[in-house]
């Protein structure tokens, strides 16, 4: 043979094996160019595991007319200008090489309508050729439709796998990018069935319930880690899952590592999640782990591979140790939270002031009483019960509190609205409400400061109604009240639907839109969101409390008792309310004359 130059298709059909190696690739590139475009919802359908067709619509920016043709072209891209603006790149693709490479080697229809355009286009290429290319009505957005890939590539096409195994690969490019992307709408639809969908809540919690299921998810730690700057170190922040070591899985598949928003495979750093685990969870057993890292764009080389998902770091050690240090702290607080619980109580400690007419250690039911913290087993399973009986979830990770009241032995209820109890200086009568309302108040607030308040997404879709002016003053608020575990969602002028409420609330009596609506109307309008923390906390343990005039079990009882116990104020309820009347054995006497 003598030599030629190789025409333009056929230099696309080889680039192509570099870019599109399977049915999934195309599903990553069309991705990313919805994302780069500016999408908030993007829409995904194959067939056939994506051999017969693959298909992606977004409503982002859309492409101009006179450029629809350029775009299918070699090298045409409008995200990169010159080499240096690899090192600033905001954007998922910069190669210009994906809509190219997935034209050579398929027959593909794309349609699409800029946004400041009047009329949109469609184009048609079949193994790179061009079929068709005229105006078209079309919504504003890229729909591009992928059919017979490989049709061209025999070679290629022999290499795919099966069609569930395909199905898998797309599958699992669209969940991680929905990851990635928690606040863009993304729906899946295989062979004509939706199997996929998010919210666009911008909650990576979401999204990841909706990938592992709320079972896997319950048993995930949240990662949260910020590393400062310093000595030409870069900031490095890396947030996201990782599972308690207790639970974990026989291959790697399922960690996923995006750096600044880009889903990359790096053996190296996924060895440094692994190795966090280190003597937690055994050999060639491995954790569920979502984390993203972010860290400033010029920090990493992202043009390493035609398929982006590997990138070169400038400090490699240092990112490696940071993701490890973030995973590592995750469990270590998560295992010293939950151990604190099973450890004795040293009972010297809980010894309050109070001199000698204090009779609290002098007395023997201080032996009885605290037969119970001494024997931590029958507490947490005393716990349990509880929970399940009225829902009270109290986090079975979290430290125990000290005391700031003595243990109290529960005798019994009055009026379905009291709890008397005995200490060891007396006879207590604890309203249950109020004492109720005090536990849970003390415990959203805690889990508000961690971030951490368990809450249940609701499926039904159940809205409520506002007048204008509370819709505005809710919509400054909505952050609050997602981090107290109320996610609303504007649903209209003046309607929000409720997605999550706070578990704890779960259960009550009453409706929950009655519930929520209750709640809001305690939004204060004259202080600042910051301000009103603990108004809004306080309305949510009223709400989710224990009325007066409920009757309750002893089990019941005795759980309310033991965290109040462990209050901060035990004394009054959030709005200043007695919890408790206290009668000193003294004070019995004097009421009864004895001795006088
Ligand atoms: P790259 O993403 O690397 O720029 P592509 O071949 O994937 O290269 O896309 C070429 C160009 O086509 C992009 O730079 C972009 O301008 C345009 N484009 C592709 N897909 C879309 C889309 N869904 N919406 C808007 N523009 C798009
Ligand atoms: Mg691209």
């Amino acid at each position: 043979m003598n030599i030629q130059r190789l025409s333009d298709i056929v230099i696309s059909q080889i680039a192509a094996g570099e870019v599109i190696e399977r049915p999934a690739s195309v599903v990553k590139e069309l991705v990313e160019n919805a994302l780069d475009a500016g999408a908030t919802s993007i829409q995904v359908s194959s067939t056939q595991g994506g051999r017969r067709l693959i298909r992606v619509s977004d409503n982002g920016s859309g492409i101009r007319s006179n450029e629809v043709a350029l775009a299918l072209t070699r090298h045409a891209t409008s995200k990169l200008r010159t080499t240096d603006d690899l090192n600033q790149l905001v954007t998922l693709g910069f190669r210009g090489e994906a809509l190219s490479s997935i034209a050579a080697v398929s027959r593909i229809t794309l349609t699409t309508r800029h946004r400041d355009e009047k009329i949109g286009t469609e184009i048609r290429l079949e193994g790179g050729a061009l079929i068709r290319h005229q105006p078209a009505g079309a919504p504003t957005g890229t729909v591009i439709s992928v059919e017979d890939l490989f049709f061209n590539t025999p070679a290629r096409l022999k290499f795919l796998k099966k069609e569930a195994t395909e199905k898998r690969y797309i599958s699992t490019i669209i969940t991680r990018y929905a990851m990635a992307y928690p606040s863009i709408r993304f729906l899946y639809i295989q062979d004509e069935r939706e199997v996929f969908r998010t919210s666009g809540s911008g909650q990576l919690a979401d999204v990841i319930v909706k990938s592992f299921g709320i079972d896997t998810f319950r048993q995930m730690l949240e990662v949260n880690s910020m590393e400062t700057p310093r000595n030409h170190r870069p900031e490095i922040h890396v947030h996201g899952y990782t599972t308690q070591s207790s639970l974990n899985r026989g291959d790697r598949n399922q960690i996923a590592l995006f750096i600044n928003g880009r889903w990359i495979q790096d053996s190296r750093l996924t060895y440094a999640i692994v190795q966090a685990y280190h003597n937690l969870i055994a050999p060639n057993r491995y954790p569920i782990t979502v984390l993203m890292v972010n860290m400033p764009t010029d920090e990493l080389d992202v043009n390493v591979h035609p398929t982006k998902a590997e990138v070169r770091f400038r400090q490699p050690d240092h990112v490696f140790a940071a993701i490890q240090r973030a995973v590592r702290e995750t469990i270590m607080n998560a295992q010293a939270a939950g151990d604190t619980r099973f450890q004795s109580v040293d009972i010297t400690q809980q010894i309050p002031p109070g001199g000698a007419n204090n009779i609290w250690h002098s007395n023997v039911q201080l032996n009885l009483d605290l037969a119970d913290d001494t024997a931590p087993r029958s507490i947490s399973q005393q716990d349990e019960r509880f929970e399940a009986d009225i829902a009270i979830p109290s986090g079975p990770d979290k430290p125990r509190k000290p005391r700031s009241l003595p243990p109290l032995r529960v005798i019994g209820q009055v009026g379905a609205m009291y709890i008397v109890a005995e200490g060891p200086a007396g006879m207590y009568l604890i309203d249950q409400n109020s004492a109720h309302t005090r536990v849970l108040y003390e415990a959203l607030l805690e889990d508000y400061t961690r971030d951490e308040v368990v809450t249940q997404t609701l499926q039904t879709g159940e809205t409520i109604e506002v007048t204008a002016g509370s819709a505005q003053t809710i919509e400054q608020y909505l952050i609050l009240l997602k981090r107290l575990g109320i996610l609303l969602e504007p649903f209209g002028p003046t309607t929000f639907r409720i997605q999550s409420v706070p578990h704890i609330l779960v259960n009550t009596s009453r409706r929950l839109q009655v519930t929520i609506q209750a709640i809001l109307e305690q939004i204060p309008i004259t202080s600042t969101p910051e301000e009103s923390t603990a108004t809004l906390a306080q309305a949510i343990a009223q709400q989710a409390a224990i009325r007066s005039g409920q009757i309750l079990s002893p089990e019941q009882m005795t759980d309310i008792i033991r965290k109040l116990e462990r209050c901060e104020q035990p004394h009054n309820a959030p709005d200043g309310r007695a919890t408790l009347i206290h009668l000193t054995g003294d004070q019995l006497a004097r009421e009864f004359a004895r001795g006088t």
